[in-house]
């Protein structure tokens, strides 16, 4: 038998060498760059992700009744590029491994990956606003007990509290030269 019907036969029974795909599911690796997903716990809307988007995807803005942000991801204009998670403060938008994107023409402005970050009232001022996540708060303002209290305090409150917290210690310059 010549060797190409002893491959051929041999190929013949051992059944197809790719994946069944798109009737069954194919292998993915970790690091695809595929649908987007956030998480509105982990974001502060600080616009970062929507400042550096590579397809101008993402729209964050204030909800219509002013309760919260709406976040927005169009998959359809999203060019998987990396940036808005590589430049996100808080680890709060991911690209995940789902490459299951194809849709209809008509579908492209509903699909969307869309969160709600609800405003909660600032401690001191009762004033709407997001929160610092715990985290962040963590790298701007130390691990001190006060940094808590500062995440729930709205931007201005933070300031003054800052401010005060300074003016107490007497100075901003601790003296030492590097
Ligand atoms: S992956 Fe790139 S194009 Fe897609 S939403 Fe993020 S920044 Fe925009
Ligand atoms: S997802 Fe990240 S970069 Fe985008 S608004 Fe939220 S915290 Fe900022």
């Amino acid at each position: 038998m010549s060797s190409f019907l002893k491959i051929a036969l041999k190929n013949l029974f051992k059944g197809p060498s790719t994946d069944k795909y798109p009737f069954g599911e194919t292998f993915v690796p970790e690091k695809l760059r595929g649908k987007i997903r956030h998480n509105p716990k982990a974001c502060m809307a600080c616009h970062m992700c929507e400042h550096v988007c590579a397809g101008g995807a993402i729209r964050i803005k204030e909800a219509e009744d002013g309760s919260g942000i709406d976040f927005m991801v169009w998959h359809n204009s999203c060019a998987f590029c990396g940036l808005c998670e590589h430049y996100c403060p808080t680890g709060a938008i991911h690209l995940t491994n789902d490459y299951h994107t194809a849709h209809l023409q008509e579908e492209k402005y509903s699909y969307v990956e869309s969160s709600f970050i609800k405003y909660e009232p600032c401690s001191c001022c009762a004033e709407p606003m997001i929160p610092l996540v715990p985290e962040f708060s963590e790298v701007v303002y130390g691990k001190q007990e006060d940094a808590k209290g500062l995440s729930k305090m709205c931007e201005k409150c933070r300031r003054k509290a800052v401010g005060k917290a300074i003016w107490k210690a007497g100075s901003l310059c601790d003296g030492t030269r590097s």
